[in-house]
C-alpha cells in the first residue's frame, strides 16, 4: 500500500531535488509526481527526538509550581510528573499530544520516541497518541511505561498489555515500555523482555537518571539497573535506555555491547539537577531526546553543546544525527537521511526558518503552516484544558 502519492521536492537553492516514492527516498524522480517547490530554501535532514513524553504537552501553559518545592529528583517525580500523569483523562491527553506534536513538526522534528503513562487511563491511551500522530503526520515509536508505583503488579500487567495494542502503520511502531527499574518487580521486567521478543520489537526504559535508581538496583543485589534489566532478560538488542546519567564507563560500554541505544536529555537533566551524563561519550549509539521539554531539537542540541563544553565532552556533535539510525532500524530503512532507501522525512529551511516539512512523503508543514490541523485552534484548546488539569492536580 502506498503511504502517499509520489512527491518531488525541489529544486532548492543549490539545485538539489529529492524524490519520495511509497514513503521512502527514491533514487530517481517519479513520473507525474507532485512537486513541492522550495523557493530560495534548502533541503535538509529533519530531526528525531529519541525520548519524550507527549503527556506533558500542556506543561508549557502555566503549570503551577509544586508546593512545597521539591528538593530531590524523586520529589520532583512525586509532586509534579506523577501527579500530572494521574490527573490525565482522554481529552487532556489528546490536546497535550496535539499541542506537542504540532509544535515539534513546525520546528522540523519528524519522528519522536514517546514514553507514555496515565495510570487512570491505561487502556486506549496509546490509541489516542496514535490518532494524533496519524492526523498531524508525525512518525513515532509508542509505548506505555509499565510501572507498579500506583496500583502494584496489576498496573504493570495492564501497562504491558497496552503496548501490544499499537497497530504498525507506515508512521507508527509499537514498542514495549517500562517506567524504570526502581518502580517494577522482577516479574514485570521479565515479562517486558518476553513481550518484546514475541513481538520482534524492543524495550524503552529510563535508566540511571538519578542515583535513586542505582541505589534501588543495588539493594536488590545488582551492580546497577543496567545489570538488573539485562539479567532479567529485558535488554533485547536495539532497546532504548533514556538518560544513563549515573552509568559508569564500563556500564555504557556494556550497553553498547548489548546493542542498546542510549538517549541523552540535557535540558531535562539540567532542570532536574541530576547531573551531566559524563560517560555517554564511551558509546557511539547515543541519540538526543527532549524528555518532555518542547520537541524543538535545535534548542535541545544548543543545550547539549553548551553543557558538553563545560564538561569537556567532545563526542556531542553526532548525537542528534544518531536518532536517524535509531528510527531507521525500527522502520527497516537506510540510516543516512536523504539517501535512496531512507525514510521520506525532510525539511526545507529558508532564511533559517522551517518552511516545509515532509514525513513519509506527506507534506505535513507547508509554507510554515501545519497541514493536518490549525495551530492556533490547538493552542486555544490546549490552554483551556490545561486549567482543568491544574485544578485536578491541586485536588490530589
Ligand atoms: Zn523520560
Amino acid at each position: 500500500m502506498a503511504l502517499t502519492e509520489p512527491l518531488l521536492i525541489g529544486p532548492d537553492r543549490h539545485g538539489r531535488r529529492v524524490a519520495v516514492i511509497d514513503g521512502m527516498i527514491a533514487a530517481s524522480p517519479p513520473e507525474g509526481a507532485r512537486i513541492l517547490s522550495c523557493g530560495d530554501g534548502e533541503i535538509a535532514a529533519s530531526a528525531v527526538c529519541a525520548h519524550t513524553h507527549l503527556y506533558s504537552g500542556l506543561a508549557c501553559y502555566g503549570m503551577p509550581q509544586a508546593s512545597p518545592p521539591p528538593e530531590t529528583f524523586v520529589q520532583i517525580l512525586e509532586r509534579v510528573w506523577w501527579r500530572l500523569d494521574r490527573a490525565l483523562d482522554a481529552e487532556t491527553l489528546r490536546l497535550s499530544a496535539m499541542d506537542y506534536v504540532a509544535r515539534a513538526l513546525l520546528a522540523g522534528t519528524t519522528a519522536l520516541i514517546d514514553h507514555h503513562e496515565s495510570p487512570h487511563l491505561i487502556e486506549g491511551s496509546l490509541a489516542i497518541l496514535t490518532e494524533v500522530c496519524e492526523q498531524l503526520g508525525m512518525r513515532a515509536l509508542l509505548c506505555y511505561g509499565a510501572t507498579e508505583r500506583n496500583f502494584g503488579r496489576e498496573e504493570a500487567v495492564r501497562g504491558l498489555a497496552e503496548c501490544r495494542r499499537v497497530p504498525a502503520s507506515p508512521l507508527i511502531r509499537g514498542i514495549v515500555g517500562l517506567h524504570a527499574s526502581f518502580t517494577v518487580s522482577d516479574d514485570t521486567v521479565r515479562e517486558a523482555g518476553a513481550i518484546a521478543r514475541e513481538l520482534a520489537t524492543i524495550v524503552h526504559v529510563h535508566i540511571a537518571e538519578d542515583l535513586a535508581d542505582v541505589d534501588d538496583a543495588r539493594s536488590r543485589g545488582y551492580n546497577g539497573p543496567l545489570e538488573r534489566l539485562s539479567a532479567l532478560g529485558a535488554l533485547v538488542p536495539g532497546s532504548i535506555l533514556a538518560h544513563g546519567v549515573h552509568l559508569s564507563r564500563a556500564q555504557v560500554e556494556l550497553a553498547d555491547a548489548l546493542s542498546c541505544w542510549l538517549v541523552q536529555n540535557p535540558r531535562s537533566n539540567e532542570g532536574n539537577r541530576v547531573g551531566y551524563a559524563e560517560n555517554l561519550r564511551y558509546s557511539d549509539r547515543v541519540a538526543l531526546g527532549a524528555d518532555g521539554w518542547n520537541g524543538d531539537m535545535a534548542e535541545e542540541e544548543a543545550a547539549l553543546f553548551r553543557l558538553a563544553k563545560v564538561h569537556d565532552d567532545d563526542r556531542a556533535a553526532h548525537r542528534l544525527a544518531t536518532g536517524h539510525a535509531l528510527i531507521a532500524e525500527r522502520f527497516a530503512a537506510v540510516p543516512q537521511p536523504l539517501t535512496p532507501g531512507a525514510l521520506g522525512d525532510l525539511v526545507v529551511r529558508e532564511n533559517g526558518r522551517v518552511r516545509h516539512v515532509v514525513v513519509g512523503g506527506r507534506i505535513v508543514v507547508e509554507n510554515g503552516r501545519l497541514a493536518g490541523g490549525d495551530m492556533d485552534a490547538i493552542s486555544v484548546g490546549a490552554q483551556k484544558l490545561a486549567v482543568r488539569l491544574w485544578d485536578r492536580m491541586a485536588a490530589m
